[in-house]
């Protein structure tokens, strides 16, 4: 045995292996070790190998899906191997020793899963496979639960960001690549072929060229090729549902990269859940389906006008009419997942109860679709939408003939195909029935036969149909000719056959065989309809999600007071009554209201420098903004009383502080690269957000880096840009920077104690109110008493010498300082491109590099 689990646990490779043995899945050695400590299973051992015991834990089969659940989650993954042969047949094979035949049936890693149990309903589950060609990062991505297929391509320092939008839960590249991303599988470097990747789409498709899809890059289907070939690996040769791929066109999204994602906290909130994040306080979907929507919304808002306006017209028209909402919403809250459960029937996993959700969602449709056509003043979109949703008329009749209206999850027990739909499977069920009716009379006339009131016909898994009475009773039917025959003596009861019995047992077990083969066979017919209508199904299921999405935001928008943003060409952002959505619902959850504040930034005010106290509302105000806009551009309505959204092309956050010691860097280490990351990338058209840069380093360092940054974004970048500062020299910077403007957000002491506003208001802040906040945050009065003669002190000293900022009046300005670092370098570059150097003699170049040097440095 060993010898065989050893040849399949080479197979696995880095899996673990769930090796079937009865009713059990056991594993072995390392993995052994690996699952009992995340499953928090009892690890025992067995036999030896190498003269040590064999390491062992096992999981009960029936239970598995558990257990798998939660070594995905713990990052596992898993090969099952299965028996593939009964033991009579090895027995048959082999002779009485042979071991049963074993072989992985399938791997279950996080990418790949379609069972309900172990997908989370509002989450998509992304697959991608990553791989470079000639300088481009190729990247496809499937969610394999729905089939959907995404193929792009990018520039490398932008694969990261582009990672980050995905969220994939498993990410293959090849694997000699040296700029693989972090956590990835490796995967043999051939299967990332062009050409293989070409072949492979079309195979899948059963097509002959791959025009009618799109088209389609090298490095994408480099990428498709590697994707395909995985699930073809860990399907162990059974594809999952994949529909035609679609080529994401670059910079039709806006760009945001993974730091500017989770400072937003758009799918998770710092804690690391939905809980805080911007999509719980926006998600107001009713089906699992729109809410993976939503959150592929967010993740991707659009940078097209016209796509942009053409989701708004839908939310509006549904915002403006409850009622119609109110219906649309009703039936889509019933709606079963038809997505996943295509999924799952296309993946060969599909249960009757997949097929019973397509027979009801596909139905709920047409219903829906109906609704819809009454109404004649519909929006373009919607109208384009309708045909989706209706169509399948013929599918859904069939499935209602055939199935049970709740058909089960399990197959072998039969009863999911419906009576009248199969005249010999009704007549089947009729004998098997009548027998049951017969045994169940058998009962009564045994009992009057033999005066024994306690006797029962029962049934189990061993003898199937027998007699059974009380011991002190069984004389009576062991006479010869009572016409019982004995089979078991147990404690307390003896069990007897008897010939009536018998003839009623076989007919109930021969047509019971026969009408579970008629339905077996029902039911693969039934998939083969929904497997060929895949794609028209898929349609359909994408239609529903995206109403679902466009009701989800009309309904939050009519629910918070929220107004329709006007998206347009100009790089301007004015939002009146600006709010930001997770805030203002933590503050209603304790009875405390938001402060809603404006925000106008155009060409000759693009920079805003906010200053004033801690937790004065300062970062609160910059994410709002960027929240805005994000969800502006995702298509949905926002927290304000009105929004004019310039389009933004990319958006930057930098807010607060994260550590990021994982990764080996420091905060301050991190705050600066990202802040490269923004100076470098940040357009005319983007937006950025930029809390306390420099707060992670010395005073000077601090205050030197945080004006040099607002000057580069001022003068260089010239993006729109919110700034908070809380370094009061900054605020000099308005005298040179025409297009920077001074704001703070107010507070006022009143008898001695520090009173926050949360309101927004012009000019530079007056003080830091360091102390106050401190004694806020409830710092022991002697010690603030003591910071307070310290700051006395201090506030002497630079009255003294003029302050932090002290000589920066002579400083030339940004812009014409780098003109003169150029210069300098040019004139340098001159005197080298004029040397002739073969012509020098070692002394003269020695010279000549002294007077190079003192030329650099003057
Ligand atoms: P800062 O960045 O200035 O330190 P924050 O933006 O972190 O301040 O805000 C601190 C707290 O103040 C928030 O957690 C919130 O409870 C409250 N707050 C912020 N902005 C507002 C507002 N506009 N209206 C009401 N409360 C607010």
């Amino acid at each position: 045995m060993m010898a065989q689990y050893l040849a399949l646990k080479q197979q696995a490779g880095d899996c673990l292996l769930f090796y079937r043995m009865g009713d059990f899945f056991e594993l072995f050695f390392d993995d052994a070790k690996i699952a009992a400590q995340v499953l928090d299973i009892a690890l025992t051992s067995r036999g030896e190998h190498g003269g040590a015991p064999i390491p062992m834990c096992g999981v009960p089969v029936h239970s598995a899906e558990g257990y798998l659940a939660r070594l995905i989650k713990a990052g596992c993954r898993v090969a099952i191997a299965e028996q593939v042969e009964t033991p009579e047949e090895a027995k048959k094979r082999g002779g009485s020793k042979a071991l049963v035949a074993r072989d992985i049936v399938r791997f279950v890693t996080a990418g790949t899963l379609t069972e309900e149990a172990l997908l989370e309903p509002r989450r998509a589950n992304v697959l991608a496979a990553v791989c470079e060609v000639r300088g481009a990062i190729g990247i496809a991505a499937c969610d394999i639960s729905t089939g959907r297929m995404e193929l792009e391509e990018c520039a490398p320092d932008e694969m990261g960001a582009a990672l980050a939008r995905l969220g994939a839960s498993e990410v293959v590249a090849p694997e000699s690549w040296g700029n693989a991303p972090i956590d990835c599988v490796p995967r043999p470097n051939r299967l990332f072929g062009s050409d293989e990747g070409e072949t492979r789409l079309k195979a899948v498709h059963g097509v002959s060229t791959l025009d009618g899809f799109g088209q389609f890059s090298r490095a994408m289907l480099a990428a498709a090729g590697g994707l395909v070939a995985y699930l073809d690996h860990v399907g162990r040769g059974a594809l999952p549902l994949i529909l035609p791929p679609v080529a994401r066109e670059a910079g039709t999204h806006m760009a945001m990269d993974e730091a500017t994602r989770s400072s937003l906290e758009i799918l998770v909130s710092s804690s690391g859940t939905r809980r805080g994040s911007l999509v719980e306080a926006i998600d107001r979907c009713v089906t699992g389906a729109g809410a993976r929507l939503l959150a592929e919304d967010l993740s991707a808002p659009l940078t097209d006008t016209r796509a942009i306006n053409r989701r708004l017209e839908l939310v509006s028209w549904l915002h403006d009419d409850p009622l119609l909402r109110g219906d649309i919403r009703g039936i889509l809250r019933s709606l079963p997942d038809v997505g996943r459960a295509l999924g799952r029937v296309v993946a060969g996993r599909g249960s009757p109860r997949d097929l019973g959700q397509l027979r009801d969602g596909l139905s709920e449709a047409r219903r829906l679709h109906d609704v819809l056509r009454a109404r004649s003043d519909r929006p373009g979109p919607l109208d384009e939408m309708l045909p989706s949703l209706s169509g399948h008329g013929a599918l859904c009749d069939l499935y209602a003939r055939a199935l049970v209206p709740a058909p089960p999850t399990e197959r072998s027990q039969g009863g999911y195909i419906a009576e009248g739909y199969d005249a010999a499977l009704d007549e089947l069920r009729r004998v098997s029935g009548n027998a049951r009716r017969a045994i169940a009379a058998l009962e009564a006339k045994y009992r009057d036969d033999t005066g024994v009131a306690a006797l029962k016909i029962r049934h189990n898994g061993v003898l199937g149909y027998f007699i059974e009475v009380p011991a002190r009773h069984a004389d009576r039917l062991m006479a010869p000719e009572s016409g019982f025959t004995h089979r078991q003596t147990m404690a307390g009861a003896v069990r007897f056959n008897a010939l009536a019995l018998h003839e009623e047992a076989s007919r109930i077990a021969e047509s019971g065989g026969h009408a579970l083969a008629a339905e077996e066979a029902h039911f693969e017919d039934l998939v083969g309809h929904a497997v060929r209508a895949r794609e028209a199904i898929a349609a359909t299921a994408a239609a529903l999600a995206r109403i679902d999405v466009a009701a989800g935001q009309a309904e939050r928008a009519a629910e918070g007071g929220w107004a329709l943003p006007r998206v347009v060409d100009e790089p301007c952002l004015e939002i009146t009554g600006g709010r930001h959505p997770v805030v203002e619902a933590a503050l209603a959850a304790k009875g405390e209201r938001f402060v809603a504040n404006d925000c106008c930034l155009h060409p000759q005010d693009r920079l805003w420098l906010v200053g004033g106290p801690n937790m004065g509302g300062k970062s609160t105000f910059l994410r709002q903004n960027a929240l805005i806009v994000l969800l502006a551009q995702a298509g949905g309505f926002v927290p304000a009383q009105a929004a004019t959204i310039g389009l933004v092309d990319r958006l930057f956050s930098r807010v607060g502080a994260s550590d990021n010691l994982a990764r080996g860097r420091s905060t301050f280490m991190v705050e600066m690269v990202e802040t490269a990351a923004i100076l470098s990338q940040a357009t005319e058209r983007s937006f950025v957000i930029l809390d306390e840069v420099g707060r992670g380093t010395s005073t000077y360092d601090g205050l030197s880096l945080a004006w040099a940054v607002a000057e580069a974004i001022h003068s260089i970048n010239r993006c729109r840009c919110l700034f908070a500062t809380h370094y009061h020299e900054l605020s000099r910077l308005a005298e040179a920077c025409d297009s920077l403007s001074l704001h703070h957000v107010r507070a006022r002491e009143w008898k001695g104690d520090l009173v926050l506003l949360h309101e927004l208001a012009e000019g530079p802040a007056d003080k830091s109110y360091g102390l106050a906040v401190a004694r806020l945050a409830g710092v022991p009065a002697p010690v603030i008493k003591r910071a307070k003669s310290v700051l006395e002190k201090l506030e002497k000293g630079r009255a003294a010498t003029g302050g932090l900022a002290a000589g920066l009046d002579d400083l030339p300005l940004f812009a014409a300082a780098i003109e003169a670092a150029e210069e300098k370098v040019d004139a340098l570059r001159e005197r080298l491109n004029g040397l002739d150097i073969d012509a020098l003699s070692p002394r003269e170049a020695l010279d000549l590099l002294y007077q190079l040097k003192a030329q650099a440095n003057g």
